[in-house]
């Protein structure tokens, strides 16, 4: 069964909802590049005062803090039965970078879980969360760049995974069960 997942899909796709819940499933830690970057700033952190204007401004954090935050989080002892990861790559340097650090670990990844929505469907539910959550990076600008940031540097990603044979595809439309029950029966 897949321990070691990439989940990708576009910004407001479900991908923190569902690992939540993938989390649960397998006993796996939910590793959130942006939640991590979030508690950066928030701690103000040299990490957070760094990525904080480029955050707001919905543009990718440099690869290197990326890829140090991550590397360090993946070498905790919770990570040893597995992980999912979520925002995490972004691009094709983080892919690379993933694919080493892996390797040096033992550790290949299992499964990349590919959340497919339009961007109809998400832009309401990206300003809905706005609302609701007040992320500085939810108003209408930040959310246009992020989604062309998504398909310019992100999207590519799925053929680098494809090329591993490693891509498992699900829609993320629907209600939060529909999508949740898809994605358990691809996993299983
Ligand atoms: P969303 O998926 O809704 O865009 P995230 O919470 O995953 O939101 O990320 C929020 C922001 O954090 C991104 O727009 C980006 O600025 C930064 N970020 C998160 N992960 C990465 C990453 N892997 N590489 C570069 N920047 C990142």
């Amino acid at each position: 069964m897949s321990r070691r997942i990439v989940l990708l899909g576009a910004p407001g796709a479900g991908k923190g909802t569902q690992a939540a819940a993938i989390r649960e499933r397998f006993g796996v830690p939910h590793i959130s590049t942006g939640d991590m970057l979030r508690a950066a700033v928030a701690a103000e952190t040299p990490v957070g005062l760094q990525a904080k204007a480029v955050m707001e401004a919905g543009q990718l954090v440099s690869d290197e803090i990326v890829i140090g935050i991550t590397r360090d989080r993946l070498g905790e002892a919770d990570c040893e039965p597995g992980f999912i990861l979520d925002g995490f790559p972004r691009t094709r340097a983080q892919a690379e970078a993933l694919d080493a650090l892996l390797e040096e670990l033992g550790r290949p990844l299992d499964c990349c879980l590919a959340l497919t929505v339009d961007v109809e469907e998400v832009l309401p539910r990206l300003l809905k969360r706005a609302e609701i959550e007040g992320r500085a990076d939810d108003n209408e600008e930040s959310i246009r760049k992020r989604m062309r940031e998504y398909e310019q540097k992100t999207a590519p990603l799925l053929d680098h995974y494809r090329q591993q044979d490693l891509v498992v595809e699900v829609s993320g439309v629907g209600t939060i069960e529909e999508v949740g029950r898809r994605i358990e029966e691809a996993l299983s």
